[in-house]
């Protein structure tokens, strides 16, 4: 059971001291490797009544809403992401190709701001040549 006697819906942050139920298996988390050796969470979960999402499992500080793997191993693989392939970042971490990218899309999806573009009203986009003879890959691009 995780420490402390609220209960916090994972959608919306509603906090009551009232349980539903406890969920009858224990919930698992993979963590971040402590060297060679594959680091697990796991903690018995209790379930509450949120007014607005009805009866969901506690929201926990060391994972995402429906995560299997915790923070730690949803962040780290998300910024090795931005400075190298995929493919490496699945190698060092220890987890799947399709696993770097769940990460990728959990990271984005909580921690960027969705206001961000708000305010621009301007892209500009550069084209790319290949060999010297100006050819473009776009079809607007010069012939
Ligand atoms: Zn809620």
């Amino acid at each position: 059971m995780v420490a402390g006697h609220r209960l916090i819906c994972p959608h919306c942050g509603h906090k009551t001291r009232f349980r539903y139920d406890t969920r009858p298996v224990a919930s698992r988390w993979r963590h971040l490797d402590l060297g060679p050796w594959r680091l697990e969470l796991a903690a018995d979960l209790r379930r509450l009544c949120c007014p607005t999402h009805g009866v969901v499992v506690e929201a926990v500080p060391f994972a995402r809403p429906g995560a299997h793997r915790s923070r730690g191993l949803d962040d780290l693989p998300a910024w090795l992401a931005t400075r190298m392939d995929r493919s490496a970042v699945a190698r060092l971490c220890r987890v799947s190709w399709r696993t770097v990218g769940r990460a990728c899309e959990r990271v984005v999806a909580a921690e960027m701001d969705p206001d961000r573009l708000d305010g621009l009203f301007r892209i500009g986009v550069d084209e790319i040549s290949w060999r010297k003879h100006h050819k473009y890959p776009t079809p607007g691009g010069r012939p």
